[in-house]
């Protein structure tokens, strides 16, 4: 198989489980995205889904980060609240951390995540029916732990070396 990224050789990546077709966005669909499928089979990506690591079920409520973004949730001056007013920072940070503890355990050193997600999002996330500007609370830890993060949209093709 021809690889369209080079730096697989440095180790596994992170994916979002539901790129990698794991039904497990919030209505309990996959967003699978063919040129990741065949990695994920031989095992040059590690699919991880934050929001279920962090305890949530499948299906759940949508959720949304308040005010900010992944970084704002993680430094506490943002919450991420579900469609039914429920505060669910705890489950996010939670998740995050644990996608970062996953990543130091393989030796990780980058991820490919969902867009537009409050988890995943690389720089663009769903507030009060607007789009605005920011990373989710996964994409946010994983960057303050030296761990490039690239969009689906570009893929492994996007991936430097470490
Ligand atoms: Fe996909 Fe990430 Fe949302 Fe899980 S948290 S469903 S992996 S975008």
């Amino acid at each position: 198989m021809n690889s369209p990224c080079p730096h697989v050789a440095d180790g596994p990546v992170l994916v979002s489980a539901c790129l990698a077709g794991v039904p497990c966005r919030f209505d309990a669909t996959a967003r699978p995205e063919p040129g990741l499928l065949a990695h994920v089979i031989a095992g040059h990506l590690i699919p991880v889904c934050p929001e279920m690591l962090g305890g949530l079920p499948c299906p759940r409520s949508p959720a949304e980060i308040e005010r900010g973004d992944g970084h704002a949730v993680l430094d506490g001056t943002a919450r991420v609240v579900d469609a039914e007013g429920r505060d669910v920072t705890e489950p996010f940070v939670d998740g995050a951390h644990c996608c970062l503890a996953i990543a130091r355990r393989y030796r990780v050193h980058a991820a490919v995540l969902k867009e537009g997600s409050p988890s995943c999002g690389y720089h663009r996330l769903h507030q009060g029916g607007r789009i605005i500007l920011g990373c989710g609370v996964t994409t946010a830890l994983l960057r303050r732990n030296n761990i490039q993060v690239v969009p689906e949209i570009v893929g492994l093709a996007g991936v430097k070396a470490a």
